[in-house]
Protein backbone atom coordinates (compact mmCIF):
# COMPACT_ATOMS: atom_id res chain seq x y z
CA UNK A 1 0.00 0.00 0.00
CA UNK A 2 1.46 3.15 -0.91
CA UNK A 3 1.76 5.21 2.29
CA UNK A 4 1.65 8.98 0.32
CA UNK A 5 -0.53 10.38 -1.66
CA UNK A 6 -0.77 13.49 -4.39
CA UNK A 7 -2.93 16.39 -3.22
CA UNK A 8 -5.42 17.44 -5.94
CA UNK A 9 -7.06 20.30 -4.15
CA UNK A 10 -6.08 23.22 -2.13
CA UNK A 11 -6.01 22.16 1.49
CA UNK A 12 -7.68 25.77 2.35
CA UNK A 13 -10.23 26.50 -0.69
CA UNK A 14 -10.76 23.28 -2.77
CA UNK A 15 -9.14 24.40 -5.80
CA UNK A 16 -7.82 22.82 -8.73
CA UNK A 17 -5.65 25.61 -9.41
CA UNK A 18 -2.35 24.19 -7.61
CA UNK A 19 1.22 25.10 -9.15
CA UNK A 20 3.99 23.41 -8.40
CA UNK A 21 7.20 25.93 -7.46
CA UNK A 22 9.69 24.83 -5.03
CA UNK A 23 11.00 21.29 -5.88
CA UNK A 24 13.36 19.65 -2.87
CA UNK A 25 13.43 16.10 -5.20
CA UNK A 26 12.69 12.97 -2.58
CA UNK A 27 13.07 13.60 1.11
CA UNK A 28 12.96 10.41 4.24
CA UNK A 29 10.28 11.34 7.02
CA UNK A 30 11.70 14.09 8.82
CA UNK A 31 11.80 12.75 12.18
CA UNK A 32 12.32 9.05 11.40
CA UNK A 33 15.51 8.05 13.23
CA UNK A 34 16.91 5.07 12.46
CA UNK A 35 17.74 2.85 15.33
CA UNK A 36 20.83 0.29 14.81
CA UNK A 37 19.04 -2.95 14.54
CA UNK A 38 17.19 -1.47 11.39
CA UNK A 39 19.98 0.02 9.64
CA UNK A 40 19.90 -2.58 6.98
CA UNK A 41 16.33 -2.16 5.97
CA UNK A 42 15.29 0.06 3.03
CA UNK A 43 13.99 3.56 4.10
CA UNK A 44 11.21 5.16 2.27
CA UNK A 45 11.61 8.42 0.66
CA UNK A 46 8.75 10.74 -0.16
CA UNK A 47 8.37 13.54 -2.82
CA UNK A 48 8.96 16.71 -1.05
CA UNK A 49 6.91 19.85 -3.10
CA UNK A 50 5.56 23.48 -2.63
CA UNK A 51 2.53 24.08 -4.46
CA UNK A 52 0.70 27.37 -4.64
CA UNK A 53 -3.00 28.07 -5.12
CA UNK A 54 -3.52 30.35 -8.12
CA UNK A 55 -7.15 31.05 -6.00
CA UNK A 56 -6.70 31.48 -2.59
CA UNK A 57 -2.60 32.15 -2.82
CA UNK A 58 -2.43 29.43 -0.03
CA UNK A 59 1.38 27.68 -0.42
CA UNK A 60 1.44 23.82 0.21
CA UNK A 61 2.84 20.70 0.17
CA UNK A 62 2.16 18.49 -3.35
CA UNK A 63 2.00 15.22 -1.61
CA UNK A 64 0.33 14.15 1.80
CA UNK A 65 2.01 11.20 3.87
CA UNK A 66 -0.01 8.90 6.26
CA UNK A 67 -0.78 10.50 9.25
CA UNK A 68 -0.01 7.29 11.17
CA UNK A 69 3.35 7.20 9.87
CA UNK A 70 4.25 9.81 11.17
CA UNK A 71 2.74 10.51 14.70
CA UNK A 72 2.44 7.42 16.44
CA UNK A 73 5.87 7.55 18.45
CA UNK A 74 6.77 11.16 18.67
CA UNK A 75 10.63 12.19 19.62
CA UNK A 76 9.99 15.80 19.31
CA UNK A 77 9.33 16.80 23.34
CA UNK A 78 8.36 20.52 23.94
CA UNK A 79 10.54 20.34 27.26
CA UNK A 80 13.73 19.82 26.29
CA UNK A 81 13.85 23.07 24.46
CA UNK A 82 14.45 25.65 26.93
CA UNK A 83 13.43 27.87 24.24
CA UNK A 84 10.23 26.31 23.53
CA UNK A 85 9.51 26.68 27.15
CA UNK A 86 10.10 30.09 27.89
CA UNK A 87 8.07 30.91 24.93
CA UNK A 88 5.17 28.77 25.78
CA UNK A 89 5.45 29.78 29.20
CA UNK A 90 5.01 33.95 28.21
CA UNK A 91 2.33 32.84 25.25
CA UNK A 92 0.41 31.05 28.28
CA UNK A 93 0.49 33.99 30.57
CA UNK A 94 -0.59 35.91 27.80
CA UNK A 95 -3.84 34.66 26.94
CA UNK A 96 -4.74 34.00 30.70
CA UNK A 97 -4.18 37.66 31.21
CA UNK A 98 -6.17 38.40 27.74
CA UNK A 99 -9.31 36.32 28.32
CA UNK A 100 -8.99 36.10 32.53
CA UNK A 101 -12.71 36.57 32.55
CA UNK A 102 -13.86 33.28 30.92
CA UNK A 103 -10.42 31.50 32.24
CA UNK A 104 -12.27 28.13 32.63
CA UNK A 105 -12.12 25.12 30.66
CA UNK A 106 -8.99 24.94 28.03
CA UNK A 107 -8.40 22.49 25.26
CA UNK A 108 -4.60 22.10 24.05
CA UNK A 109 -4.72 19.83 20.82
CA UNK A 110 -1.34 18.23 20.31
CA UNK A 111 -0.37 18.58 23.87
CA UNK A 112 2.94 16.93 23.24
CA UNK A 113 3.94 16.61 26.87
CA UNK A 114 1.80 19.21 28.25
CA UNK A 115 4.31 21.82 28.84
CA UNK A 116 2.38 24.29 27.18
CA UNK A 117 -0.63 23.81 29.27
CA UNK A 118 1.10 23.39 32.31
CA UNK A 119 1.78 27.26 32.46
CA UNK A 120 -2.13 27.64 32.81
CA UNK A 121 -2.41 27.51 36.86
CA UNK A 122 -4.78 24.49 37.97
CA UNK A 123 -6.56 26.70 40.10
CA UNK A 124 -8.01 28.81 37.61
CA UNK A 125 -7.84 26.65 34.29
CA UNK A 126 -9.48 23.21 33.54
CA UNK A 127 -6.58 21.66 31.47
CA UNK A 128 -6.90 18.84 28.89
CA UNK A 129 -4.89 17.62 26.61
CA UNK A 130 -5.25 15.66 22.88
CA UNK A 131 -2.34 14.26 21.23
CA UNK A 132 -1.91 10.61 19.42
CA UNK A 133 1.59 9.98 20.04
CA UNK A 134 1.11 7.40 22.56
CA UNK A 135 4.55 7.62 24.09
CA UNK A 136 3.52 11.19 25.54
CA UNK A 137 0.45 10.44 27.52
CA UNK A 138 2.84 9.51 30.68
CA UNK A 139 4.39 12.47 30.49
CA UNK A 140 1.10 14.90 30.99
CA UNK A 141 -0.50 11.89 33.79
CA UNK A 142 2.37 12.75 35.95
CA UNK A 143 1.48 16.77 35.81
CA UNK A 144 -2.22 16.16 36.63
CA UNK A 145 -3.62 16.75 33.00
CA UNK A 146 -5.66 14.40 31.13
CA UNK A 147 -4.98 13.88 27.70
CA UNK A 148 -6.64 12.01 25.41
CA UNK A 149 -4.27 9.85 23.64
CA UNK A 150 -5.88 10.45 19.46
CA UNK A 151 -6.13 12.49 16.57
CA UNK A 152 -8.04 15.73 16.49
CA UNK A 153 -10.92 14.89 14.22
CA UNK A 154 -14.39 16.38 13.60
CA UNK A 155 -15.57 12.41 14.70
CA UNK A 156 -13.08 12.32 18.22
CA UNK A 157 -14.76 15.65 18.86
CA UNK A 158 -17.61 14.18 19.88
CA UNK A 159 -15.94 11.61 22.06
CA UNK A 160 -14.75 14.77 24.08
CA UNK A 161 -17.93 16.72 24.00
CA UNK A 162 -19.70 13.87 25.37
CA UNK A 163 -17.12 12.95 28.21
CA UNK A 164 -16.07 16.59 28.76
CA UNK A 165 -18.15 19.28 27.14
CA UNK A 166 -17.27 22.50 25.35
CA UNK A 167 -13.97 24.75 25.74
CA UNK A 168 -13.89 28.14 26.42
CA UNK A 169 -10.22 28.07 25.19
CA UNK A 170 -8.97 25.94 22.57
CA UNK A 171 -5.33 26.08 21.32
CA UNK A 172 -3.40 23.98 18.53
CA UNK A 173 -0.07 25.35 18.50
CA UNK A 174 1.88 24.21 15.48
CA UNK A 175 -0.52 21.71 14.75
CA UNK A 176 -2.58 22.61 12.11
CA UNK A 177 0.28 22.07 9.37
CA UNK A 178 0.62 18.46 10.36
CA UNK A 179 -3.36 17.62 10.03
CA UNK A 180 -4.75 15.56 7.11
CA UNK A 181 -8.04 17.00 6.53
CA UNK A 182 -7.95 20.75 8.05
CA UNK A 183 -11.30 21.15 7.09
CA UNK A 184 -12.08 18.17 9.51
CA UNK A 185 -9.93 19.94 11.93
CA UNK A 186 -12.00 23.07 12.05
CA UNK A 187 -15.48 21.46 11.86
CA UNK A 188 -14.12 19.80 15.54
CA UNK A 189 -12.93 22.86 16.90
CA UNK A 190 -16.14 24.89 16.05
CA UNK A 191 -17.80 21.97 18.08
CA UNK A 192 -15.92 21.95 20.93
CA UNK A 193 -16.11 26.03 20.88
CA UNK A 194 -18.15 27.83 23.38
CA UNK A 195 -20.42 30.61 22.27
CA UNK A 196 -18.05 33.33 23.60
CA UNK A 197 -14.90 30.96 23.61
CA UNK A 198 -11.74 31.92 21.69
CA UNK A 199 -9.25 29.24 19.30
CA UNK A 200 -5.73 30.56 19.16
CA UNK A 201 -3.62 28.75 16.92
CA UNK A 202 0.29 29.55 16.21
CA UNK A 203 1.40 28.25 12.89
CA UNK A 204 4.96 28.72 10.86
CA UNK A 205 4.14 32.23 9.35
CA UNK A 206 5.01 32.26 5.64
CA UNK A 207 6.43 35.72 5.41
CA UNK A 208 9.09 34.35 7.65
CA UNK A 209 10.03 31.57 5.80
CA UNK A 210 10.98 33.65 2.51
CA UNK A 211 12.82 36.55 4.86
CA UNK A 212 15.13 34.10 6.82
CA UNK A 213 15.06 31.80 4.05
CA UNK A 214 14.12 29.20 6.43
CA UNK A 215 13.91 26.14 3.54
CA UNK A 216 14.41 23.65 5.71
CA UNK A 217 11.09 23.69 7.41
CA UNK A 218 9.67 22.35 4.70
CA UNK A 219 9.26 18.57 5.37
CA UNK A 220 6.20 16.16 5.23
CA UNK A 221 5.00 16.92 8.54
CA UNK A 222 4.36 20.44 7.72
CA UNK A 223 2.03 20.40 4.81
CA UNK A 224 0.67 24.09 5.29
CA UNK A 225 3.05 27.40 5.01
CA UNK A 226 0.49 30.20 6.02
CA UNK A 227 -0.16 33.60 5.49
CA UNK A 228 -3.03 35.60 7.19
CA UNK A 229 -5.04 36.31 3.80
CA UNK A 230 -6.28 32.82 2.42
CA UNK A 231 -6.07 31.91 6.37
CA UNK A 232 -9.13 34.68 6.80
CA UNK A 233 -11.28 33.48 3.80
CA UNK A 234 -10.59 29.73 5.08
CA UNK A 235 -12.32 30.17 8.80
CA UNK A 236 -15.31 31.63 7.47
CA UNK A 237 -16.56 28.47 5.66
CA UNK A 238 -16.89 27.21 9.46
CA UNK A 239 -18.98 30.17 10.72
CA UNK A 240 -15.90 31.16 12.71
CA UNK A 241 -13.67 34.43 12.31
CA UNK A 242 -9.87 35.97 12.89
CA UNK A 243 -10.22 38.83 14.98
CA UNK A 244 -6.89 39.43 15.84
CA UNK A 245 -2.94 37.98 15.24
CA UNK A 246 0.29 38.45 16.70
CA UNK A 247 3.34 37.65 14.96
CA UNK A 248 6.10 36.07 17.25
CA UNK A 249 9.71 34.51 17.31
CA UNK A 250 8.61 30.65 17.84
CA UNK A 251 9.94 28.41 15.16
CA UNK A 252 11.64 30.62 13.29
CA UNK A 253 9.16 33.00 13.25
CA UNK A 254 5.05 32.23 13.46
CA UNK A 255 1.69 33.67 13.28
CA UNK A 256 -0.42 33.34 16.13
CA UNK A 257 -3.97 33.63 15.32
CA UNK A 258 -7.46 34.48 17.34
CA UNK A 259 -10.19 32.94 16.12
CA UNK A 260 -14.12 33.49 17.61
CA UNK A 261 -17.60 32.33 16.73
CA UNK A 262 -18.69 34.87 14.07
CA UNK A 263 -19.60 38.04 15.59
CA UNK A 264 -18.60 37.74 19.11
CA UNK A 265 -15.23 39.87 19.14
CA UNK A 266 -14.08 43.33 18.20
CA UNK A 267 -11.99 42.76 14.87
CA UNK A 268 -8.76 44.28 14.66
CA UNK A 269 -9.39 45.46 11.05
CA UNK A 270 -7.09 47.84 10.40
CA UNK A 271 -4.23 45.77 11.96
CA UNK A 272 -4.91 42.97 9.93
CA UNK A 273 -5.61 45.27 6.59
CA UNK A 274 -1.61 46.28 7.10
CA UNK A 275 -0.57 42.74 7.59
CA UNK A 276 -2.33 41.79 4.14
CA UNK A 277 -1.08 44.73 2.38
CA UNK A 278 2.62 43.51 4.21
CA UNK A 279 2.05 39.92 2.73
CA UNK A 280 1.42 41.08 -0.50
CA UNK A 281 3.50 44.22 -1.22
CA UNK A 282 6.79 43.77 0.47
CA UNK A 283 6.97 40.15 0.82
CA UNK A 284 5.23 39.36 -2.50
CA UNK A 285 3.45 36.22 -0.53
CA UNK A 286 0.66 35.85 -3.60
CA UNK A 287 3.00 35.91 -6.79
CA UNK A 288 4.55 32.03 -7.57
CA UNK A 289 7.62 33.46 -8.98
CA UNK A 290 8.67 34.42 -5.26
CA UNK A 291 9.12 30.61 -4.77
CA UNK A 292 10.85 30.49 -7.60
CA UNK A 293 13.23 32.87 -6.91
CA UNK A 294 13.34 31.86 -3.70
CA UNK A 295 14.44 28.03 -4.37
CA UNK A 296 17.53 29.86 -6.48
CA UNK A 297 18.71 31.40 -3.70
CA UNK A 298 18.60 28.33 -1.61
CA UNK A 299 20.34 26.93 -4.14
CA UNK A 300 23.28 29.33 -4.39
CA UNK A 301 23.86 28.97 -0.60
CA UNK A 302 23.84 25.37 -0.79
CA UNK A 303 26.45 25.05 -3.46
CA UNK A 304 29.09 27.94 -1.63
CA UNK A 305 28.39 25.51 1.96
CA UNK A 306 29.67 22.27 -0.32
CA UNK A 307 32.50 23.88 -1.17
CA UNK A 308 33.34 25.10 1.99
CA UNK A 309 32.84 21.51 3.71
CA UNK A 310 35.04 20.03 0.77
CA UNK A 311 37.75 22.50 1.59
CA UNK A 312 37.65 21.94 5.67
CA UNK A 313 37.76 17.87 4.54
CA UNK A 314 40.91 17.91 2.16
CA UNK A 315 42.55 19.57 4.86
CA UNK A 316 41.85 16.76 7.36
CA UNK A 317 39.67 18.30 9.35
CA UNK A 318 36.86 16.83 11.22
CA UNK A 319 33.16 18.34 10.72
CA UNK A 320 30.11 17.37 13.17
CA UNK A 321 26.73 19.09 13.36
CA UNK A 322 24.47 20.32 15.82
CA UNK A 323 20.83 19.37 15.78
CA UNK A 324 19.17 16.23 14.79
CA UNK A 325 16.00 18.20 14.53
CA UNK A 326 13.50 17.69 11.40
CA UNK A 327 14.76 20.06 9.69
CA UNK A 328 18.13 18.91 9.51
CA UNK A 329 16.84 16.13 7.58
CA UNK A 330 15.82 18.58 4.92
CA UNK A 331 19.19 20.30 4.68
CA UNK A 332 20.91 17.20 4.86
CA UNK A 333 18.79 15.26 1.98
CA UNK A 334 18.14 18.65 -0.06
CA UNK A 335 22.18 19.56 -0.28
CA UNK A 336 23.29 15.85 -0.44
CA UNK A 337 25.36 16.04 3.00
CA UNK A 338 26.66 12.50 4.07
CA UNK A 339 28.66 10.47 5.72
CA UNK A 340 31.58 12.09 3.63
CA UNK A 341 31.13 15.29 4.98
CA UNK A 342 30.05 15.26 8.47
CA UNK A 343 31.08 12.78 10.88
CA UNK A 344 28.16 13.06 13.31
CA UNK A 345 25.39 15.09 14.64
CA UNK A 346 25.00 16.07 18.06
CA UNK A 347 21.77 16.55 20.05
CA UNK A 348 20.36 17.69 23.32
CA UNK A 349 17.72 15.37 23.10
CA UNK A 350 18.52 12.19 25.01
CA UNK A 351 15.47 10.42 22.89
CA UNK A 352 17.69 10.55 19.91
CA UNK A 353 21.17 10.17 21.27
CA UNK A 354 22.39 6.75 19.52
CA UNK A 355 20.05 6.60 17.12
CA UNK A 356 20.98 7.31 13.19
CA UNK A 357 19.75 10.16 11.26
CA UNK A 358 17.44 9.33 8.24
CA UNK A 359 18.72 8.13 4.86
CA UNK A 360 21.99 9.46 5.51
CA UNK A 361 22.54 7.15 8.89
CA UNK A 362 24.97 9.72 10.41
CA UNK A 363 25.04 8.97 14.13
CA UNK A 364 23.48 11.00 16.26
CA UNK A 365 25.39 12.05 19.84
CA UNK A 366 25.16 13.33 22.78
CA UNK A 367 27.10 16.83 22.53
CA UNK A 368 30.05 16.36 24.88
CA UNK A 369 31.49 14.28 21.97
CA UNK A 370 32.51 16.94 20.27
CA UNK A 371 35.11 17.81 22.85
CA UNK A 372 36.39 13.33 23.07
CA UNK A 373 35.81 13.18 19.58
CA UNK A 374 38.33 16.30 19.36
CA UNK A 375 36.11 17.89 16.15
CA UNK A 376 37.89 20.97 14.21
CA UNK A 377 34.03 22.67 12.76
CA UNK A 378 30.79 21.78 14.02
CA UNK A 379 28.21 23.40 11.39
CA UNK A 380 25.42 24.38 13.34
CA UNK A 381 21.78 22.57 11.29
CA UNK A 382 19.68 24.11 14.35
CA UNK A 383 20.29 27.42 12.90
CA UNK A 384 17.96 29.49 14.53
CA UNK A 385 18.85 28.44 17.85
CA UNK A 386 22.96 29.14 16.91
CA UNK A 387 23.23 32.10 19.79
CA UNK A 388 21.98 29.69 21.99
CA UNK A 389 24.69 26.83 21.02
CA UNK A 390 27.54 29.20 20.61
CA UNK A 391 27.20 30.53 24.15
CA UNK A 392 26.34 27.04 25.83
CA UNK A 393 29.73 25.72 24.22
CA UNK A 394 31.95 29.06 24.59
CA UNK A 395 34.78 26.03 25.87
CA UNK A 396 34.62 24.63 21.90
CA UNK A 397 35.65 27.76 20.81
CA UNK A 398 37.99 28.72 23.46
CA UNK A 399 39.79 25.43 22.71
CA UNK A 400 40.19 26.93 18.80
CA UNK A 401 36.88 24.93 17.87
CA UNK A 402 34.86 26.51 15.12
CA UNK A 403 31.11 26.67 14.74
CA UNK A 404 29.64 27.32 10.87
CA UNK A 405 26.44 29.09 10.46
CA UNK A 406 24.80 28.30 6.70
CA UNK A 407 21.73 30.21 6.55
CA UNK A 408 20.22 33.08 5.97
CA UNK A 409 24.20 33.73 5.28
CA UNK A 410 27.29 31.76 5.62
CA UNK A 411 29.15 32.70 8.75
CA UNK A 412 32.19 30.96 10.49
CA UNK A 413 32.80 32.13 13.92
CA UNK A 414 36.14 31.05 15.75
ZN1 LIG B 1 -6.60 27.67 -2.28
Amino acid sequence: MKNYKLVNNCRLCNSKKLRTVFDLGKSPLANSLVIKKKLKKKEEIYPLRINFCENCKHVQLTHSVSAKKMFNNYLYLTNTSEQNRAHFKKYAHEVSKKFKNYNSSILDIGSNDGTFLSFFNKKNFFRVGIDPAKNLAKFTKKIGIRQFPIFFTKKNSEIIKKKIGGFDIITANHVCAHVTNLSDFFNGVKNLLNENGVFIFEVSYLADVIKKKTFDTIYHEHSDYHSLKPLIKFVKKFDLEIFDFKLVDAQGGSIRVYVSNKGKKVINSKKIFKQITSENKKYKLFAPQTYIRFQKEVNQIGTKLKILLKKIKKKNYKIAAYGAAAKTTTFMNYFKIDKNLIEFIVDDNKLKQNKFAPFTHIPILNSKEIYKKKVHFVIILAWNYSDHIIKKHRLFLKKKGKFIIPFPKIKVIR
